[in-house]
C-alpha cells in the first residue's frame, strides 16, 4: 500500500507541476499576480493529503509536527511570495517574514496579492 501511495504522490505531484507550469506560461503578468497565491494553495491542497498519510503512517507524532510545520512554512512562502504585475516575474521572500519590496527584473515595485479579490 505505502508503495502505491508513493507512486500516486509522485504522479500526482508531477501532473500538478506540469499543469501549473503550461497555465502560468500562458497568464499575462497581471493575470499571474491575481492567481499565483490562488494556484500554490491550491497545490497544496492536492498535495497536502499525501503527506499527512506519509505522516500519519510513521505513527511518530515527530512525523506529524513535521507535516504541521511544512504547511505552516507553505503558507508563510505563497504570502509572501510577490509577483510583478509589470513583467511577471515571481520574487521569492527576502527572509521568512520579508517580502520583496522591488522586482529584481524590472524594478517595479511589488504589493502584496489578496488571495480573494483583484490582482492588484
Ligand atoms: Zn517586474
Amino acid at each position: 500500500m505505502n508503495e502505491t501511495l508513493g507512486i500516486a504522490y509522485f504522479v500526482t505531484f508531477g501532473l500538478v507541476v506540469v499543469a501549473f507550469y503550461i497555465l502560468w506560461r500562458r497568464l499575462e503578468p497581471k493575470a499571474r499576480k491575481k492567481w499565483h497565491p490562488r494556484l500554490m494553495v491550491a497545490g497544496l491542497v492536492v498535495i497536502s493529503p499525501f503527506l499527512l498519510t506519509f505522516a500519519l503512517a510513521a505513527r511518530d507524532p515527530v512525523f506529524l509536527a513535521g507535516f504541521c510545520v511544512t504547511i505552516a512554512l507553505a503558507m508563510v512562502t505563497i504570502r509572501q511570495t510577490r509577483v510583478c504585475a509589470a513583467c511577471g516575474a515571481v520574487a521569492q521572500a527576502r527572509a521568512v517574514f520579508v517580502a520583496a519590496s522591488f522586482c529584481s527584473k524590472c524594478g517595479a515595485a511589488l504589493t502584496p496579492t489578496r488571495f480573494l479579490g483583484g490582482g492588484s
